[in-house]
């Protein structure tokens, strides 16, 4: 895109935002009449207007991965650090993908144990332009809204994180940790150049021993928000291969061995499979907290989930209310890509499909085989596990001064709303995170519905503007109670 269009038109998003973002109340957000905690940032209303601009430019450069092509994005980050005195440095992982990493000193020696990271990724998913109103990366503004890949997941959480960091050092705040900030590329494939790479490269450049990053949401329905879901663990992803051997032939003369016939049994057979119901403490938690603000006949069955008599029936009526419950009680299984053929008049070899598989925490892809080999029962059709298998972590501590500071803030913002760990059904950078100590947690800061945040990944993806706002302040609220010396 030209330059000079970019600017004009940055400058009258600008304009807007300041004209439309508007009273929070008003766009269907709560407010909270006067936030117990202060912070040192003050007021956010100014820099959240700044960090709307920097939103909407990030959605502006097209960082579709794959290619990613985060370098782009990473020089944007960093010069808007460097106009504020903080000094950046770009990591390249690969040619044309980098990291930017930034921090802000508590003292001369740094004590990595102590540090908080402030983490967020700076590629995106693809976007079908034609099943999108507006321009996927045109960051549009509309009803309010800002529209665009990357409004959701996660350049706002990238923008709101750069308006915390730059909020401590406007504000010269005396910090008894060091606050990082990380902007990391290939997070959506994690392969060669995603944070496991970052961390085997240039681990010593950010490490910490405490995070904040995309995974938990701060949920609203009617205008108000019912709960704060914090990520403390997340399930693990991995591919498999489901590979049909047959005859190949001539299609005028079938065969009982047809790869074609093989594959699809075996996928119906797996489709329709249901993994054991297996329950971790941040999961018992979850429920034990949402028993506590569902309507009663919910409520009863959240309740009854580990009851002998009850159990197995709670169980069902849970994952068939909200499919995202059922998703944290087991493991599951999406076949999602099928393959064969070549020609409509020839039988094939050979017939493939993938099966995308989230593991509970804990479980391992191993038995969830043997279980789905014994099932399919069909010599012809074998498993295979594909590259880039996530890593399971251990979760995530709900005893940590870094999870007691998001659990005060929020519950202060969000006055009456529960404030529970979660275990997401996705998959985030946290994971390698906790895997080198770091207490992790996961915690988008705006407030949203249920059936926005259905767009993260699908269609007409957006983020209310008072949203984003009020996101700015919940973060800067949250690193403030935690980093700033009192
Ligand atoms: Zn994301």
């Amino acid at each position: 895109m030209n330059r000079n269009r970019r600017k004009s038109r940055v400058a009258l998003l600008a304009g807007y935002f300041f004209a439309a973002a508007g009273p929070l109340a008003a766009q269907g957000v709560p407010q909270s009449p006067a936030p117990a905690s202060t912070s040192v940032i003050g007021d956010t209303a100014g820099l959240a207007r700044e960090a709307n601009v920097w939103l909407a430019q990030l959605i502006q450069i097209n960082t579709t991965n794959p290619p990613g092509n985060e370098d782009a994005a990473a020089k944007y980050v960093a010069g808007i650090l460097e106009k504020e005195g903080i000094t950046p440095e770009i990591l390249e992982v690969m040619p044309g993908r980098s990291a930017v990493v930034a921090r802000l000193r508590s003292s001369a020696i740094s004590d990595p144990a102590r540090a908080l990271l402030l983490v967020a990724h700076m590629d995106v998913v693809g976007a079908d332009r034609s099943r999108w109103s507006v321009d996927p990366f045109g960051a549009v503004i509309k009803d309010g809204y800002i529209y665009g890949r990357g409004a959701l997941d996660d350049k706002s959480m990238l923008a709101a994180n750069l308006a915390t960091i730059i909020g401590l050092k406007r504000a010269n705040a005396r910090l008894n940790r060091d606050v990082i900030f990380l902007a990391t590329d290939d997070e959506e494939g994690g392969g060669d150049a995603s944070i496991k790479t970052l961390i085997a490269k240039n681990w010593d450049k950010f490490a910490a021993g405490f995070a904040i990053n995309e995974g938990g949401q701060v949920v609203t329905k009617g205008g108000k928000v019912q709960y704060v879901a914090v990520q403390a663990s997340e399930k693990v992803s991995v591919s498999v291969a489901v590979v049909a051997k047959g005859t190949a032939g001539h299609a005028s003369v079938p065969t009982k061995d047809n790869a074609v016939v093989h594959l699809a049994a075996a996928v119906a057979k797996i489709g329709s499979y249901s993994a054991p119901v297996h329950f971790t403490s941040i999961v018992r938690r979850y429920f034990e907290g949402m028993a506590a603000i569902s309507d009663d006949e919910i409520a009863k069955w959240m309740r009854s989930l580990e009851t002998p008599d009850r159990g197995e029936h709670a169980q069902r009526v849970l994952s068939e209310t909200n499919p995202q419950w059922g998703a944290m009680l087991r493991d599951t299984i999406s076949p999602t890509m099928l393959n064969a053929g070549v020609r409509p008049n020839v039988i094939p070899g050979e017939a493939r499909a993938i099966l995308n598989i989230r593991l509970l925490p804990g479980d391992t892809i191993d038995v969830l085989l043997g279980e789905l080999g014994k099932l399919v029962n069909d010599p012809q059709v074998r498993l295979e596990v594909q590259p880039n298998a996530g890593l399971a972590a251990p979760p995530s501590s709900l005893e940590s001064e870094f999870y007691a500071a998001i659990t005060k803030v929020a519950a202060q913002e969000f006055a009456g709303a529960p404030v529970l760990p979660y275990q997401s059904p996705w998959a985030t950078d946290s994971a390698q995170l906790r895997l080198h100590n770091v207490q992790a947690y996961g915690l988008w800061p705006f407030p949203i519905t249920e059936e926005d945040l259905k767009r993260m990944h699908g269609d007409e993806e957006r983020l209310s503007i008072a949203s984003f706002n009020k996101g700015v302040d919940l973060l800067a609220r949250i690193v403030s109670e935690f980093a700033v010396a009192k």
